[in-house]
């Protein structure tokens, strides 16, 4: 079997299936595998895992459903999203298994308790859980071939998976028979033509996608008859640093930054989903803000550094400082109510019900950030067990998808921790199943 894509979904699935006793060739267009995945900065979410209950922190199932519905306007597929709150401790077991840490924790915009599972001290997840990835494949002897990119998917006369057509850099087209394939090529975040097509409205927006997310996995699946589901879904995240393609990552809003526009002023509660807190900066003069934080969250928070060194960050002795630096003149009255809120545990202003730290201690920094394209919610359309479906909603034999090529799972709004817990999550499924499916066909 093939699977298409070294991101964590291909590796995943990868993995699985040669646990179950395929023969599986992974191909990678480029030089390097990790895709998206290795951008992840904040976590993966689970619920009932050991490191909640360490923290005595309560969480169910049906909470974690519930948001991710909520999150998503209810448009998710209600199927999928219970699949993945109920496989996600056990996803985040497996990454463990193959070596991962993901001790910390840290609540995401969007979710009622801290369900976001991180390697300890706070340091991204997704360069951590490629590494172990790409060091578990290596472990099991998982053919990976970097350099392939795949230009198309054969069929047999019957419509079964016949195999793929590679593009090898060094060493031109071959087609490779398989029985079964895996697409997990990630999305088209970076295809500023399908952007421009399904979302004209974003169509000018930064990326904070890797350069290797070119939406190949829809292109290939609807030349053969796949069905698409939510495909002009698309998500922008509301803090991707103003004229860059850097992510500030959603922890710094979550671990106690506050979100002020160019006079100061707070607009919406910090901890809102992405799809309203991007709809809400884009209705700001000038269409950015600033996130504001103290040196508090930069001992917390290792990432906070990076910006730093990027010099991403503005920087003052004082609040009244930073604000002239800024340009921010209602800073200072702005950062002197929310520490009253915050130590009243209350926030009059627009109800954010988490605020772990105030705005006390020197130096404080602020960043400037606006909306840039994210994530693409839709794609191909799949059932539970991964299937890719065609235009008639039948299951096209032998073809299977995961990870951010699919749709249906995260609505109109993917939460944050979500992505990484679909790609282990489906991912698994994917690769158990088209093993199957190539296993039973000898
Ligand atoms: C900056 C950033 C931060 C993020 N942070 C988080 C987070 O903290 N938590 C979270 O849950 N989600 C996060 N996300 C989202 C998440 O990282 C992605 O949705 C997820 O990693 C996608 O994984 P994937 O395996 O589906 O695709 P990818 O990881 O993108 O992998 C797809 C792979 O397929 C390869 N490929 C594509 N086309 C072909 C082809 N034709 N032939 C061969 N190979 C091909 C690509 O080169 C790539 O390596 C973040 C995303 C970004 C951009």
């Amino acid at each position: 079997m093939i699977v298409v894509g070294a991101g964590s979904a291909g590796f995943n699935a990868a993995i699985s299936a040669k646990m179950a006793g395929a023969k599986v060739v992974l191909f990678e267009k480029a030089a390097y595998t990790g895709g998206n995945s290795m951008l992840a900065a904040g976590g993966i979410n689970a619920v009932g895992t050991p490191q909640q209950k360490k923290k005595g922190i309560e969480d169910k199932v049906e909470w974690y459903y519930e948001d991710a519905m909520k999150g998503g306007r209810y448009q998710n597929d209600p199927k999928l999203v219970q699949i993945l709150a109920e496989e996600s401790a056990d996803a985040v077991k497996w990454l463990e298994s193959l070596g991962a840490n993901l001790d910390d924790l840290k609540r995401s915009g969007g979710a009622r308790v801290e369900r976001t599972h991180r390697p300890s001290g706070g340091a991204s997840v997704g360069p951590h859980i490629v590494d172990t990835l790409r060091k578990a494949a290596k472990e099991r002897d998982v053919d990976v071939r970097l350099n392939s990119r795949i230009e198309k998917i054969v069929l047999n006369d019957d419509k079964s998976v016949a195999g793929v057509v590679v593009h090898g850099r060094h060493s031109g087209y071959n087609m490779v028979a398989a029985d079964s394939v895996v697409l997990a090529t990630g999305g088209y975040g970076m295809n500023k033509e399908m952007i421009a097509y399904y979302r004209p409205t974003m169509k000018d927006m930064t990326s904070s996608n890797n350069v290797t997310a070119t939406g190949d996995g829809v292109l290939l699946a609807k030349e053969i008859g796949a069905s698409m589901t939510d495909i002009d879904w698309v998500q922008a995240h509301p803090t991707i640093g103003k004229d860059s393609r850097i992510l500030i990552s959603e922890t710094v809003r979550g671990v106690g930054a506050i979100m002020v526009n160019t006079d100061g002023e707070r607009f919406i509660d910090e901890l809102t989903t992405r799809d309203r807190a991007s709809d809400a900066i884009l209705k700001q003069k000038d269409q950015y803000a600033w996130l504001v934080f103290d040196e508090q969250l930069v001992a917390k928070k290792k990432m906070v550094r990076g910006y730093d060194h990027l010099g991403m960050l503005s920087k003052g002795n004082t609040i009244e400082e930073l604000a002239k630096i800024t340009g921010m003149s209602k800073l200072p009255k702005t950062a002197g109510d929310y520490n009253k809120y915050q130590a009243a545990g209350k926030d009059d202003a627009f109800g954010r019900d988490d605020m772990p730290l105030n705005l006390t201690k020197p130096p404080f920094y602020a960043v400037k950030v606006a909306p840039g394209i994210h994530h693409t919610m839709g794609g191909v359309a799949v059932d539970t067990d991964a299937n890719v479906l065609n235009l008639q909603s039948w299951k096209m034999s032998g073809l299977f998808a995961a990870g951010e090529v699919t749709g249906g799972l995260h609505g109109f709004n993917r939460l944050g921790g979500n992505a990484i817990a679909d790609t282990v999550v489906f991912g698994r499924i994917a690769g158990e199943n088209a093993a199957k499916h190539a296993l039973e066909k000898k």
